[in-house]
């Protein structure tokens, strides 16, 4: 295991910036029992203290934050971003994208390799290390393509790329549609480590969908995409992971029957884990009605019972994650008929506020489960899952559950506006993010003194 903080980054993870004592935050962190209000010490990075409400000793020149009022929880980690960068910064790029992640209080992400030219040598994997030095804001992982231009057909150098410090594989935007190719890619995983990160679907199923196939897209005439695309594609991966005894995670997990394929290869033995996007966990097809092609994504929205399925399994624990899929995209890929608008949204700005809004304020979730399961993503690339006990690494996310929004009226940090939330009602937001003791995002409104002494 290892900080994520060691990630590329800008800020050094060290606690450089000095200490900072958060006072009266209401802590939350189920791993460690945590769920009271708090006064949380960090020195050197790492959380030094944590004492009753207002009992804490500030050291000489700490940063003090007035949490009152505020939660504060481990810091999230998103295993699936698209950064867009390089060759697509009219959509994103590192710093606008990490500005993002810091924002909706995320400690760390890992960038996909869709980008143009694709991730797909050591060298490229070097260059966008070497930007995130400069650029990120928060600590940022990239993963290389496991096949050569993501064409499917020859593998990477995938030692050589990890030895570049790749902190895995994947060719999310399309999946590894040859069987032989797949197996050899675990091959390698098996020897060389990282994790390979999986976009299930079956092409020849897929067809030419653009939503998924069920009574609405007859409906509307459109073509659909159907579940079992994804999940016959699971089914086989996590075969293939046991007959290797090699590591893959499933992406965006999106349908009942995916859920029981993951099911399954888990209780065979499979090491194979799996995400879930916020989009996917409060949404359905039923959206795609309007035609606004904010709600089109790969995997599409599902069903009521596809969705009921997937909260489910992040309850139960067959789904270990969230990832958000933050899909960035320019007006004019999206502002365009709804079949041939580009597939993809924003997450980052708007995941936790979603699922706090639209599960955990209903009661169908509990708080806690949500937090664990967005830190969790780390675990998939064996860094240390964000925690508030002593001496863990300080990634923090203060977090205004009564903070009652709209989503995009007042922008996004993201360069992209292709949320499927946009105009919705949001309660709760984040307005501190702290990094290896440091603070990586502060809302504007929010103000902080300097202790005394
Ligand atoms: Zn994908
Ligand atoms: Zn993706």
């Amino acid at each position: 295991m290892s900080a994520i903080a060691e990630l590329d980054w800008r800020g050094s993870g060290d606690g450089a910036a000095g200490p900072l004592v958060i006072r009266n935050a209401h802590a939350l962190d189920p791993a460690s029992g945590l769920d009271r209000v708090s006064d949380i010490v960090i020195r050197d990075g790492r959380v030094a203290e944590i004492a009753e409400g207002g009992a804490a000793a500030a050291p000489a020149g700490a940063e003090e934050i007035d949490a009152s009022g505020l939660h504060a929880f481990p810091a999230f980690f998103d295993p699936h971003v698209h950064l867009r960068s390089p060759g697509q910064e009219h959509k994103e790029d590192i710093e606008t994208g990490t500005r993002a992640a810091a924002a909706g209080g995320y400690c760390g992400i890992v960038a996909m390799a869709n980008t143009d030219p694709v991730v797909d040598d050591p060298a490229h994997v070097l260059a966008l290390r070497e930007r995130a030095q400069s650029e990120a804001s928060v600590p940022t992982g990239f993963v290389a393509t496991v096949t050569l231009g993501m064409r499917g057909e020859e593998l990477t150098e995938m030692s050589a790329i990890r030895e570049a410090g790749a902190v895995g594989f994947s060719d999310d935007g399309l999946p590894i549609v040859s069987a032989r190719v797949m197996r050899r890619a675990l091959q390698y995983q098996h020897l060389v480590g990282g994790n390979i990160l999986l976009h299930e679907e079956d092409p020849e199923l897929s067809g030419d969908g653009v939503m998924n196939e069920g009574p609405v897209s007859a409906a509307l005439g459109l073509s659909g995409v159907p579940a079992v695309s994804e999940s016959v594609m699971i089914a086989r991966d996590g075969a293939l992971c046991l007959y290797e005894d090699a590591r893959a995670h499933v992406q965006h997990l999106s349908a009942r029957v995916s859920v029981e394929a993951v099911a399954a290869a888990k209780a065979a033995g499979a090491k194979l884990t799996a995400e879930l996007t916020p989009h996917h966990l409060v949404l359905t097809d039923e959206e795609v009605r309007s035609l606004d092609s904010r709600f089109k994504m790969n995997p599409p929205l599902r069903t009521e019972d596809d969705r009921q399925a997937l909260i489910e399994a992040l309850r139960s624990g067959v789904v270990d994650c969230i990832g958000t899929d933050h899909a960035p995209h320019a007006i004019d890929e999206k502002d365009v008929p709804f079949e041939v608008a580009m597939m993809g949204v924003t997450g980052l700005e708007t995941a936790f506020a979603v699922l706090y809004t639209e599960l955990v304020l209903p009661g169908v979730l509990d708080l806690g489960l949500i937090v664990e399961r967005m830190g969790a993503g780390a675990r998939l690339f064996d860094l240390d899952q964000p925690s508030l006990a002593v001496d863990a690494a300080a990634n923090v996310a203060l977090v205004d559950l009564e903070h009652d929004w709209e989503g995009g009226a007042d922008g996004w940090e993201s360069r992209s506006d292709n949320s499927c939330f946009h105009g919705r009602r949001l309660k709760s937001r984040p307005v501190i993010t702290i990094v290896g003791g440091e603070v990586a995002f502060r809302r504007r409104s929010f103000a902080m003194k300097v202790a005394a002494g």
